[in-house]
């Protein structure tokens, strides 16, 4: 289809071969929960991410707060031990350990979340 432009008011907004049921900008838990939903509607969709996939909530918020909480936990856990009758020397948090801990579960999510959107393009003949 030759380029297209929408009026005066959006000249910079051209139409390209490429042409998309939805676009959605931002790949959050919205914005990938919307791509999917639209995908598995036979939807062509196209998902716009400045950043990371996932966005706050897997990789700087919920997922991240979790991982950094349990780890709090289990030093709880570990200070309080001899009030269960089991003796250990005082607990040190490694926070090398605790971020790397944390990171691997994050890119886990994330290539989980890429796997399933590459999957559900190619799908629709899109991949
Ligand atoms: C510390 C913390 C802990 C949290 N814990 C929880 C919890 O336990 N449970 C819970 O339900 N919620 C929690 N939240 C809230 C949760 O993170 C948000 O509700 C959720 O991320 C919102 O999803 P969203 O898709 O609307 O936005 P976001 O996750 O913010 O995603 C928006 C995405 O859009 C992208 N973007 C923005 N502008 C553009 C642009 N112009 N072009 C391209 N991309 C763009 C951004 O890069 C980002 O990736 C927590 C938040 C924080 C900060």
């Amino acid at each position: 289809m030759p380029a297209q432009r929408f009026g005066a008011r959006n000249s910079e907004v051209v139409c390209t071969a490429e042409q998309f049921d939805l676009v959605i900008i931002g790949g959050g838990p919205g914005g990938y929960g919307a791509a999917l939903y639209g995908a598995s509607a036979g939807m062509n969709v196209a998902l716009v991410e400045r950043d990371a996939l996932g966005g706050t909530c897997l990789n700087r918020g919920c997922i991240p707060a979790k991982a950094f909480l349990e780890t709090a936990a289990v030093n709880r856990h570990v200070a309080h031990a001899a009030d269960f009758g089991i003796n250990t020397s005082s607990p040190s948090v490694d926070f090398a350990v605790t971020q790397a801990r944390k990171r691997k579960i994050v890119d886990g999510l994330v290539k989980g979340i890429e796997t399933h959107y590459v999957g559900a393009a190619e799908k629709n003949g899109a991949g």
